[in-house]
């Protein structure tokens, strides 16, 4: 149950209605069903989940759920990782999830891959699957067209169960991959969490067992070890089987039974040991700095034994738990506001990244010229937490927050995602996660929500906080000049903290009304009917244009988009940098009377979320709200027009929060190589050079504020986009109102023309940065484009057919890297142009090598053009995604934006499956000729600065 909880951490701006309504929904339901949960009662289980354990101990979930509509998914859940290997294993819990796609007994290498991505999916071990500590999951997902293709997916399954083949040859194929894998992984983070985790893990298996294992032991591993572990560990009393999409529950269970009763576990396995983190019971503390790390990070981590939520009287407590995270977090997040921040961003969790530990993270991203007052920070808010508490108004916000999330999830309860719902049953399979389903979790947080008060919560705090059994981690770059505190000097600070004196927290009154003057409403004075696709076109009053796409894909959900051309391209030179971070400070300083703390405190339950930002070519809405909450949304989209806010602490604020992200960015080899890449793609181009310090000093508050007010004062060059669940008739007062309200005109902007050109010939690059032993290949093609929606398509068909060459190649064939893309890009604005861009990483020695290979696909493709097998993968992916899009709010809000932008008809979305289909070998062949043109490219390779 507790993906709700994940979910706050995500999402900030969430939550409820008025008070008054809210203790009406109280009263009116909690009368229907008095005492319905007492503390001691069971947590209920969802009965319609068909939950069962064959006599070899396998365990099967199955589930009918309707959306996505004709799609079923499958995972199979081991419950073993990387902490059951022995020494001389290091690396094999991983490695035997690659080998589950080189050959099974019913599917060779080929045919696997090649079945996966014929029926649309994207291929990868690692796509599909993934390993860590505790836990190796595969995972599957077919539509259900036809029984002979679901039968084919169980058979799959079966066989990742224990029919994988193990061949020697493609052991050592997979052998590169996985040390390619390793490769990537290297890099400063990678060093300092390789000293953290054993500190968090003392004493424990856990600290010797990261999944990726050792390279050494890669590399020379003999082929019976994989084969082995997977013998002794790949058994069914140690695994789960679940099965949840839009498909007969009975048959799948049928399904179920056929395929996997037939397993058996081995003579003589060893026991899967729960290996235990030991306690500590007193503070220890882990430093680790490094020469290429650009930010610094602090974490205050408490451990203790996982809580397994059996009674409403456990669900209640971790209820609270997450609660008081929550609130610590808000308190936390408020001084990002002041102009002189501590640290960039704070949080805190609950985590559980092993079996056997959970773990209460209070945590910061430093400033890494300033890892004290961060550190001092977090010390600080945690005394006040522990020593005076919360307040009755921050706990009343958080019990709005919660419900509000709960009550839409619940009005969503027949449309829920059949892949959430296999999340939340792996969680089930691996941590005894309760599955009350979302009608009956509801009803429990209903009833018990009230009754949580203050002093409980307060208690609960003290005890999350005097946990004897805590880690104090900093980390930070290793750089002159930059100061890297002692162990002698953080224990100093947490004593004087100890000590000091602290006042409790105030939490200031906020305005009650985000709009309170009168508004003279707007009228639609236009109406235009889509009826091909479904849409109203309202023009209003002042101008704005409204396009409303009412659906029944959801129950609670409107999004909207609201558009207009110009953007920072219109800015002159003399205030680009202003303009360019104007919607960064607007955003950072709130709405209206609201700063961005009150503001964030007004919305506390309410489901609402709305981000106003100006890109290159258009200033933009993105928003979304629940029906109830619709007003709001609106409400900020008016106040976002006529008082967008812009303070001084709040600019101050941001701009030293981005200084401090800048400072030690040029330890970062990848960083400085992405930046260098723009600058060699742009050829210098001063409008798009990578933002430094420099830029930072040269931003002004008043002219981004009054090129922003410039950008969002006429709402008649706005187009606004609504889809999702509301009937026009019974919005459009709101529109009329909030929309139609703000004074405007009809006149429409066009977008400024400045461009960069990129080089016009072959220019090859090299950065020597970086102490590991990894290299970072990028090739980018560009040149004049024909933009039309079919050529687009084309080009990304291409595009995604030399992905799957480049991949069979450099990865399956030649084991040289871990992945390998291919990206287009089709400009239309300002100028017709399109970048094709092919990006790997490999080992510094096979640089050359490899990209010789990449250049023979390419000509390869450039001589015989595509073959049929290749386009009918990338045609079954794109078909894949236009059908469950077509029910999804989200991608009509996509498609209805993309047709304003690229101006082209709307309707183009209701023939995208015929152009995909119309798209022959030829057309892709055409566009390879066009967009690989070997003579114009840019080639850039990141080296270490030490080849050996
Ligand atoms: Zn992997």
């Amino acid at each position: 149950m507790k993906k709700y909880f994940l979910f706050w951490a995500i999402i900030s701006l969430l939550v409820m209605s008025s008070c008054a309504h809210l203790k009406q929904d109280y009263a009116a339901e909690k009368s229907e069903q008095q005492n319905a949960f007492s503390l001691n009662t069971p947590l209920p289980f969802d009965t319609t989940i068909i939950k069962g354990q064959l006599p070899n101990g396998l365990t099967y979930l199955i589930k009918q759920n309707a959306k996505p509509e004709k799609r079923l998914f499958l995972r199979l859940v081991v419950k073993i990782g990387s902490v059951v290997e022995e020494d001389n294993e290091q690396g094999i819990a991983h490695f035997c999830e690659h080998m589950a796609f080189n050959g099974t007994k019913h599917f060779k290498k080929q045919e696997l891959i090649d079945f996966l991505e014929s029926i649309g999916m994207r291929f990868g071990a690692d796509l599909n699957a993934y390993t860590s500590f505790d836990q190796t999951v595969y995972m599957l997902e077919v539509p259900t067209d036809s029984l002979p293709l679901i039968r084919q997916a169980f058979q799959i399954v079966e066989d990742w169960a224990h029919n994988v083949l193990y061949d020697p040859q493609e052991i050592d194929r997979e052998r590169g991959v996985v040390i390619e894998e390793w490769r990537r992984g290297r890099g400063a983070y990678q060093r300092v969490r390789d000293q953290f985790l054993p500190v968090l893990f003392k004493e424990s298996r856990y600290a010797k067992r990261l999944p990726i294992g050792k390279k050494e032991i890669l590399e020379t591993f003999p082929h019976e070890v994989p084969l082995n572990f997977y013998k002794k560990w790949y058994r069914p009393e140690l695994m789960a089987v679940i099965v949840v999409g839009d498909f007969d529950p009975q048959t799948l269970k049928d399904l179920t039974l056929e395929h996997f009763s037939n397993l058996q576990n081995p003579p003589n396995a060893p026991e899967r040991v729960y290996y235990p983190v030991p306690p500590q019971n007193r503070t220890i503390f882990s430093l680790a700095k490094d020469p290429e790390l650009p930010v610094a990070q602090i974490e205050i981590d408490y451990k203790r034994d996982p809580d397994t939520a059996r009674v409403v009287a456990d669900y209640r407590k971790s209820l609270m738990e997450s609660m008081i995270s929550q609130m610590l977090s808000k308190r936390l997040q408020e001084y990002t506001s002041r102009p002189n921040p501590p640290f960039n961003y704070a949080y805190s969790s609950m985590m559980r990244l092993v079996q056997t530990k959970e773990i209460f993270t209070i945590a910061c991203a430093a400033r890494s010229e300033d890892i004290l007052s961060g550190y001092k920070t977090l010390l600080i808010e945690s005394r006040r937490a522990l020593e005076h508490g919360f307040t009755p108004s921050e706990l009343e916000r958080q019990k709005k927050s919660i419900l509000s999330y709960l009550k839409k999830a619940f009005n969503e309860r027949d449309k829920q995602n059949s892949k959430k719902l296999i999340e939340e049953y792996t969680r089930h399979v691996l941590y005894m996660e309760s599955v009350p389903g979302i009608e009956k979790e509801f009803e429990i947080v209903k009833q018990i929500l009230p009754g949580i008060s203050l002093a409980e919560i307060n208690q609960l705090t003290g005890e999350l906080l005097q946990n004897p059994d805590r880690v104090i981690a900093v980390m930070g770059p290793d750089k002159e000049g930059v100061y890297f505190p002692t162990e002698d000097t953080l224990k100093t600070i947490l004593a004087a903290v100890d000590t000091m004196k602290i006042a409790p927290y105030v939490d200031q009154k906020i305005a009650k009304q985000l709009v309170d003057k009168q508004i003279t409403p707007g009228s639609v004075v236009k109406e235009i009917n889509h009826s091909d696709i479904g849409v109203i076109e309202w023009r209003l009053s002042n101008g704005a244009r409204i396009l409303l796409k009412p659906t029944d894909f959801k129950n609670d959900e409107i999004l909207m988009n609201g558009f207009s051309f110009g953007g920072y391209s219109l800015a002159p030179d003399s205030i680009y940098d202003s303009a360019r971070f104007s919607s960064a400070i607007a955003s950072a300083s709130g709405l209206g009377k609201f700063n961005r703390i009150q503001l964030r405190k007004f919305l506390a339950g309410k489901v609402v979320r709305l981000n106003a930002g100006i890109s290159k070519d258009t200033e933009e809405f993105n928003g979304s709200s629940s029906v109830k909450d619709f007003e709001s949304l609106l409400q900020m989209v008016y106040l976002n027009f006529v008082s967008p806010r812009f303070d001084s602490t709040a600019f101050q604020s941001l701009i030293a929060r981005q200084k401090s992200w800048l400072k030690n960015k040029e330890l970062d080899p990848e960083a400085v190589y992405n930046d260098s890449l723009i600058v060699w793609l742009t050829q210098r181009h001063p409008r798009y050079l990578p933002v430094n310090e420099q830029t930072l000093s040269r931003i002004r508050l008043k002219p981004a504020a009054d090129f922003y007010r410039q950008r969002f004062d006429n709402p008649g060059d706005f187009t606004f986009i609504f889809v999702g669940s509301f009937k026009p008739e019974t919005i459009r007062p709101l529109l009329e109102t909030y929309i139609g309200g703000i004074p405007g005109h009809e006149e429409r902007e066009k977008w400024g023309s400045q461009d960069y050109t990129p080089p016009d010939q072959v220019v090859e690059k090299r950065l020597y940065k970086g102490v590991d032993p990894k290299s970072v290949n990028t090739i980018i093609f560009s040149g004049p484009f024909n933009w039309s929606f079919e050529n687009v398509r084309k080009g990304l068909f291409m595009a995604d057919i030399l992905e799957i060459k480049l991949r069979e190649r450099i990865r399956e064939a030649e084991s040289g890297t871990y992945s390998i893309s291919v990206r287009g890009k089709f400009y239309h604005i300002p100028r017709q142009r399109y970048e094709l861009l092919i990006r790997f990483s490999c080992d510094p020695k096979r640089v050359e090598e490899l990209t010789a290979d990449v250049f023979q696909q390419i000509d390869s493709l450039l001589q015989f053009g595509p073959q049929e097998k290749d386009l009918q993968k990338v045609r079954e992916m794109y078909l894949k995604d236009y059908e469950e899009g077509l029910k999804q709010n989200g991608f009509w809000r996509s498609r209805l934006h993309y047709s304003l932008f690229h101006q082209i008809p709307f309707d183009h979305v209701l023939r995208m499956d015929d152009i995909y289909r119309s798209i022959t070998l030829q057309d892709v062949h055409q566009m390879a000729k066009e967009l690989l043109n070997k003579k114009r490219y840019l080639r850039a390779v990141l080296l270490p600065e030490k080849l050996n």
